[in-house]
C-alpha cells in the first residue's frame, strides 16, 4: 500500500491508498469498484474517511462544542445515516432534507432548519415534528406562530441573524451587509420583544458567516464575533440563551497552491470563543455547522473515457461524466475564475503524466470540462477518469437534467 505522498502529482490532493496501480476505496479497487456497481459515471463515497475525518475533528475541537452536520453538502440518505451516528444534531434547509434527516434517525429535537424561503407547509411539518427553526424574517417568526397555534404546538425557534461584519477571505460570503439570509442584527432586539409576546420557545442564535474558508485566522476572528454578537444580543431577551449556533465554513484545498485548514489553530481560537461565552453564558450549548469539511475529501466522482480524440494539436478525451452531474468540478458552481479540480486517470494512478489533455463532457457545451490542458498518463476510450474532493456539492448540486442523460449513480462503500 502507497501513500498519500507518493501518488502522482497531478492527483493531489487526495487520501486514498493505491495498490499496484489502482486506487483503493473502502478497500476495494477501483476497477473492481466500478464492475460491482455496474455502470459509469458513479459517486462513490468512502465510509472509513468520513468516520475518522469526524473523529480527527472531535478530537482537536475543545471539549463540549456540538458538532452538526449540514445535509445540503451531501444528503445521500446512506451517508446522512452514518453521519446520525456521528454527529451530535442535522442542519437542514428544506422539507426535502427534513425527511432524509428525520427517516436517519436523528432526534427532531436535533434537527435546525433554517433557510430564507420557508413555505408554510414546510413550517408546518417542522413544528409538527418538534424541529428547531431559524428563523429568518419578522414575517416567518408571525407565520410560524400561527402554525403552531393552528397546531396547538409552541414552536421551538432561533433567530438566524445577519451578523454587523464579514467573513474575510471566505470562498462563498452569506453574511455581513445586504443579505438576504436572517435577520439584520440591529432589528433582532425588536424581534426578540415581539416573539416573546407571541409564546414561540426561544432557543437562541444562528450566525453563519460563509463558507469554504482555508484561512484560520479568519474563521477564528468570525466566531469570536460571532460569539460577541450572540452574547450582546441575548441581553434582549427574557428567556436563557440556550443555544448559541456560529456557522463554521472550514474549507478544504481543492485546487494546486490551496492548504488545508490548520485545525489546531482553529480549535485554539476556539478555545477562546468558547471561554467568552461561557463566561457570560455558562450553560449555552455552542453548535458549529459544517457539510463540505465532514465530507468532501471523501468522495470520488469516476466516468469513463469514451472517446480519445485530437484537434488543432491538442489532445480531448470525451466522457460519459461531465457538468450535468459534477457541476462543481467544471467550474459553474460560484467559482470566479476556472481552475482544475484534483483529477486522475484511476486506472493508471502509478503511470507518469506524459500528455496535457483535456477532460470534457458529453454535453454539447463548450462549459462541459472536468479538467483543462492537465498533465495526465496517457488514457485510452475505457479508462476510468477519477475527480477528488467530490463527496460534498456533488451530485445534488448539479443540473442532471440538462440533456436528459440517466441519473448516475451513488455508492457508499
Ligand atoms: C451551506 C451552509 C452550511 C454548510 O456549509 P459548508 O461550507 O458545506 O460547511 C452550513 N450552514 C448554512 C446555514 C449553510 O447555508
Amino acid at each position: 500500500m502507497t501513500a498519500v505522498a507518493e501518488l502522482p502529482r497531478h492527483a493531489q490532493p487526495s487520501q486514498f491508498p493505491t495498490l499496484d496501480d489502482v486506487l483503493l476505496l473502502g478497500g476495494i479497487e477501483l476497477t473492481r469498484l466500478a464492475e460491482r456497481v455496474g455502470r459509469t459515471p458513479f459517486y462513490a463515497y468512502e465510509r472509513s474517511h468520513i468516520v475518522s475525518r469526524v473523529a480527527q475533528l472531535r478530537r482537536a475541537l475543545p471539549e463540549g462544542v456540538r458538532l452538526h452536520y449540514a445535509l445540503k453538502a451531501n444528503p445521500m440518505p446512506a451517508l446522512v445515516q452514518l453521519m446520525a451516528g456521528l454527529v451530535d444534531g442535522f442542519d437542514i434547509a428544506s422539507g426535502g432534507e427534513m425527511r432524509v434527516a428525520l427517516d436517519a434517525g436523528m432526534a427532531p429535537g436535533r434537527v435546525s432548519f433554517a433557510g430564507p424561503g420557508k413555505r408554510d407547509e414546510e413550517l408546518r411539518c417542522a413544528v409538527a415534528a418538534g424541529v428547531l427553526l431559524h428563523l429568518e424574517s419578522e414575517r416567518e417568526m408571525e407565520r410560524a406562530a400561527c402554525i403552531g397555534a393552528e397546531l396547538g404546538m409552541t414552536p421551538r425557534v432561533a433567530v438566524r441573524v445577519n451578523p454587523d461584519f464579514e467573513l474575510k477571505m471566505a470562498g462563498m460570503k452569506m453574511g455581513g451587509g445586504p443579505r438576504p439570509f436572517g435577520v439584520d442584527a440591529e432589528r433582532v432586539p425588536a424581534m426578540l420583544q415581539r416573539l416573546e409576546r407571541l409564546g414561540l420557545d426561544f432557543h437562541g442564535f444562528h450566525i453563519f458567516c460563509g463558507s469554504q474558508n482555508l484561512s484560520a485566522a479568519a474563521i477564528c476572528e468570525a466566531q469570536r464575533r460571532s460569539v460577541e454578537l450572540g452574547v450582546r444580543l441575548a441581553d434582549h431577551a427574557r428567556a436563557p440563551l440556550r443555544m448559541l449556533n456560529i456557522g463554521g465554513g472550514f474549507g478544504v484545498p481543492y485546487f494546486p497552491g490551496e492548504r488545508a485548514l490548520d485545525l489546531a489553530a482553529v480549535a485554539e481560537g476556539l478555545e477562546q470563543s468558547l471561554g467568552l461565552l461561557r463566561q457570560a453564558s455558562p450553560d449555552t450549548d455552542l453548535v458549529l455547522e459544517l457539510g463540505r469539511y465532514l465530507v468532501a475529501e471523501g468522495g470520488i466522482y469516476v466516468c469513463r473515457v469514451l472517446e480519445r480524440k485530437r484537434s488543432h494539436g491538442q489532445t480531448f478525451l470525451v466522457t460519459d461524466g461531465g457538468l450535468h452531474q459534477h457541476l462543481a468540478a467544471s467550474g459553474n458552481f460560484g467559482q470566479v475564475i476556472r481552475k482544475n479540480y484534483p483529477v486522475a486517470i484511476g486506472n493508471r494512478m502509478h503511470a507518469a503524466a506524459t500528455e496535457t489533455v483535456s477532460v470534457v463532457g458529453p454535453l454539447c457545451t463548450p462549459l462541459d470540462l472536468l479538467a483543462e490542458r492537465m498533465e495526465l498518463p496517457r488514457a485510452e476510450a475505457g479508462d476510468l477518469v477519477v475527480v477528488f474532493q467530490s463527496g460534498a456539492y456533488g451530485l445534488t448540486a448539479s443540473p442532471t437534467a440538462f440533456l436528459s442523460h440517466p441519473l448516475p449513480l451513488e455508492v457508499l462503500v
